[in-house]
């Protein structure tokens, strides 16, 4: 019997060194204990999202922390323009509209990175904010934020980035790009079970955080700067979380930013080639936006059933989301996954594909 080789797309493998940092006493979110390793945390964490700015840690899955952005740096009736090249870039779009926001949506293609002028001719002098998933997670497609924010750094928007599927696989460099708002969440990348989302504003976004009028508690970002001045959180956090993320965030500095980097995105390409090697193409259309945190792949009317004839060979990886639920299977690289696991999978798909025809 082979060892099962993970690679999802979220939640993703969780290596053995964090699973056994949660295996300790309890402790009170109050005690000194506590709050040194929160401090600890948010200081790697801004190197990983490449700020200055205070991160805030909030208790909840990445979905809260992107509506967390709209009770903060919005009020009822702003403009935001969001381009939507998948599933949970419309996420966004819609829980902009559930808010009360007015959101000018620029669609495209499925497979597609969203063109910055596109975009950026919807942007006016009344748009508040523009939403950017920085690695759509559906398509296996990033966006350019760098781009992005030069484009936008000058007007009255904020550019606001979803990073869940991105933050600690694909760079970012939230102060160099001019990003506003950066968040993501812990059971992605940072290879730690869900439980925490992790958010950073710039100036720019905190004076609009004086301005929102939207009401607002368990995620009011005044309220968790406050108590992050201290390296607590407001109610009680997913404690042992942050003991997992604490020892993620070790092993993501023993390796260093850049060799993590660089090994997601050599173990993107072998996947990229090894998929063209056994006939079947990659969803994004153009590979240089092709994510190095997943790969979409495309395989019409037949991706479920790869999905379960390489979960019976012990490899698992995950399906289309809506609409491509038939035509389309997902393979984290993100995280805990090595080259020898992308090489297992390949000669895993390889016999797949085999049998099918
Ligand atoms: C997974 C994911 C989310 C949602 O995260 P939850 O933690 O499940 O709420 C949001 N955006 C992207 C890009 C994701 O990949």
């Amino acid at each position: 019997m082979q060892k099962k080789i993970q690679m999802m797309v979220g939640p993703t493998a969780i290596p053995h060194r964090v699973l056994k940092a949660m295996s300790r006493e309890s402790i009170s979110h109050r005690s000194k204990e506590y709050s040194i390793i929160q401090e600890r945390v948010t200081n790697n964490l801004k190197k990983v999202f490449g700020t200055k700015q205070e991160v805030l840690l909030l208790t909840s899955s990445g979905t809260g922390a992107m509506e967390s952005v709209i009770q903060n740096c919005f009020s009822p009736d702003d403009e935001i323009v969001v381009p939507i090249i998948g599933n949970f870039s419309e996420q966004f779009a819609l829980m902009g509209e559930i808010y009360g926001l007015k959101v000018n949506r620029v669609e495209f293609e499925l497979g597609e990175t969203a063109d910055v002028n596109r975009v950026m001719k919807e942007v006016t002098i009344a748009t508040k904010g523009v939403f950017v998933v920085h690695n759509e997670s559906s398509t296996g497609v990033y966006n350019d934020l760098e781009a992005f924010g030069n484009a936008i750094k000058d007007t009255n928007a904020l550019l606001i980035t979803d990073s869940v599927s991105g933050l600690g696989g694909l760079e970012m460099r939230m102060d160099e790009w001019h990003v506003d708002v950066a968040l993501t969440s812990s059971q992605k990348a940072l290879m730690t079970p869900a439980g925490l989302a992790f958010v950073a504003l710039s100036e720019k976004a905190w004076s609009r955080v004086e301005e929102s009028k939207f009401p607002k508690h368990y995620f009011d970002y005044k309220k968790a700067s406050k108590f992050n001045e201290i390296n607590q959180t407001l109610t009680t956090p997913a404690v042992y979380t942050v003991f997992a993320v604490d020892e993620a965030l070790n092993m993501i500095f023993e390796e260093g930013l850049d060799n993590l980097y660089s090994r997601h995105r050599t173990n993107t390409e072998l996947i990229i080639k090894g998929v063209k090697e056994v006939g079947l193409k990659l969803f994004a259309k153009d590979e240089k936006f092709a994510s190095p945190t997943l790969t979409a792949v495309y395989a019409p009317g037949k991706s479920k059933y790869i999905v379960s004839q390489l979960a019976k060979k012990n490899i698992i990886v995950n399906g289309g989301l809506a609409p491509l639920t038939e035509d389309v299977f997902r393979v984290g690289t993100m995280g805990y996954v090595s080259e020898n696991d992308v090489i297992a999978f390949l000669y895993a798909l390889k016999q797949v594909v085999k049998n099918i025809e």
